[in-house]
């Protein structure tokens, strides 16, 4: 379609229809005409409340002062994920987000970990990862040159507020009404406008569907299509609570297996987003509320909230004159916190992609061909703890051990396990996770690179003991996380006067 690109309509205003608002506006604002359509009768999916340090790059992108955006959103710091009764009953591990180890030119550090592993000169594979030390250990500090790689927990509901008073700033017009109805046009099938409850019509050029797990324009009205992975990924409801807090916030998620089911803890510096994910095949509603409530510590503060989905993606993220953001585009369980990061990769893939003067389909295609990319990999992540567990003691566990997966996934297990390597294709998200939770799962590789075999047995221990005095010293540097939060949040206040 020959046309220039000037009015951005964003239909809902959740986590993703604010970020959009928000990324657009400060970056493209003085081009752009952006509207905003929410509706609060209507709310958003309450949920969402653990990232992926991605978010801490979108935040600089848009010049979003950190002590600022902790204080407005209750936020805490996340170093890692702590999955617990994933591989076996009582066996924990953590998956923290730095790296571990060195690696070498020719080969990870795995390999070198593993042979001295067998020698019995080497720790856990986790004592040679800063992130998941200072995780256990409940510290954190801000290091320079990106050196302690970290996330974010926050409140969904306050996180949308302080986006949207950011957007306001930047330009951004926002409408409160329900969306009735989209209009398409006749010839060729692009939308034209929405049509609001109060009979107020909002036209655009192009319109970005936030409206969450309803997908109102991108399929309720393109019609897109969606494509299904619950035979991959069984859990297709979940229940979700916020508690008191009874201790200070750690700098981690938890995420408890159950014999159907998991649960997440979310530590805010307020209160605890707690939830079971659950296969309902599996587990009734009754028994999942009974379950999360009977596991939770502090006081209930809300009524527990059943959210039904289904796992997938949107078969074009990007369709005609539509871009899918958020829960509309797909959804995987938040298993590993990616839903955010998909949500911020599609607004960055569309600033890079953006139409300025015409839609033209090699761009729509070529962005769909990286988003597809992008969520399969995730996708596969996240089935991979499922896949490769001892677990066998429910039905539920059997039948994950059992279950077919992804070629792309069996490849990537056959392969650690046959030779110790995890490579990385195109840019995929994770690199250093996969052995992290191969390993934490309990997949032990049969052999490492024969390059190791090539260093003394002194070297290989001076390197591992050397590794491992690095972790030690910058650990011992790191501050108590909530000791640090109190003070960088009021030494913020403290400058900002
Ligand atoms: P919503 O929050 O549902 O927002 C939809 C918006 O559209 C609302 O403003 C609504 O009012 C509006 N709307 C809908 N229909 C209409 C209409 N007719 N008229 C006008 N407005 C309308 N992600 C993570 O990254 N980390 C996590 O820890 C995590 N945990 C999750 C746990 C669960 C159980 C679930 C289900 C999801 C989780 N997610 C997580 C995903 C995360 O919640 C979403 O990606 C994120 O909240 C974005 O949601 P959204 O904005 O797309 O949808």
């Amino acid at each position: 379609m020959s046309r220039a690109i000037k009015k951005i309509v964003i239909a809902g205003g959740g986590t993703a229809g604010w970020m959009t608002a928000a990324a657009l506006s400060k970056l493209m604002g003085e081009q752009l005409d952006i509207t905003l359509v929410e509706s609060e009768a209507i709310g958003t999916v309450g949920v969402g409340e653990a990232t992926i340090p991605t978010l801490v790059f979108f935040h600089r992108l848009l010049g979003i002062d950190e002590a600022e955006f902790l204080a407005a959103t209750q936020g805490t710091y996340k170093l890692g994920i702590r999955f617990e009764n994933w591989r076996d009953l009582g066996r924990d591990y953590l998956h923290a987000f730095g790296v571990t180890g060195k690696d070498c030119w020719a080969c990870g550090f795995q390999h070198f970990w593993l042979r001295a592993r067998q020698l019995g000169i080497a720790g856990d594979f986790g004592e040679y990862c800063l992130e998941r030390r200072a995780a256990e250990e409940k510290k954190f500090s801000h290091l320079p040159n990106n050196g302690l790689n970290y996330a974010f927990h926050f409140d969904a509901s306050l996180y949308a507020r302080y986006l949207r008073q950011f957007s306001e700033r930047h330009g951004v017009t926002r409408l409160e009404g329900r969306i009735e109805r989209v209009d398409l046009q006749p010839d060729s099938g692009y939308i034209r406008a929405l049509k609001l409850d109060s009979g107020r019509e909002v036209a655009g050029d192009f319109f970005i569907d936030c409206t969450g797990l309803r997908a109102l324009l991108i399929e309720k009205a393109l019609h897109t299509g969606f494509e299904s992975w619950s035979h991959w990924l069984p859990c297709d409801s979940a229940v979700a609570v916020q508690t008191e807090s009874v201790a200070p916030p750690v700098p981690f998620t938890r995420s408890i297996a159950r014999e159907s089911a998991w649960q997440w803890r979310i530590p805010l510096q307020h209160r605890v987003g707690n939830g079971l994910v659950y296969a309902s095949d599996y587990q009734s509603d009754d028994a999942a509320r009974a379950q999360l409530l009977d596991n939770i510590e502090g006081k209930p503060l809300i009524e527990p909230r059943l959210i039904r989905f289904q796992t997938g993606r949107r078969r074009k993220q990007w369709h005609k004159n539509c871009l899918a953001v958020g829960l509309s585009s797909g959804f995987l369980e938040p298993l590993e916190s990616t839903s955010i990061h998909l949500i911020q990769q599609n607004i960055v893939r569309f600033l890079r992609f953006f139409p300025q003067t015409e839609i033209r389909q090699i761009e729509v295609d070529e962005f769909n061909r990286l988003a597809d990319f992008e969520m399969e990999r995730i996708r596969d992540f996240i089935i991979l703890h499922y896949k490769v567990t001892e677990r066998s003691d429910t039905d539920f566990w059997r039948h994950c051990r059992q279950m077919s997966v992804p070629d792309s996934l069996a490849a990537k297990i056959d392969m650690f396990r046959e030779t110790g390597h995890v490579y990385r294709e195109g840019n995929e998200l994770f690199v250093d996770s996969w052995q992290q939770v191969m390993l934490g799962q309990g997949l032990v590789p049969e052999r490492y690179h024969p390059l190791v075999d090539t260093m003394p047995e002194q070297e290989l221990a001076d390197f591992i003991r050397q590794i491992k005095a690095g972790v030690d010293n910058t650990l011992a540097g790191l501050k108590e996380h909530n000791a640090y939060l109190d003070g960088f949040l009021s030494g913020a206040m403290r400058r900002a006067g």
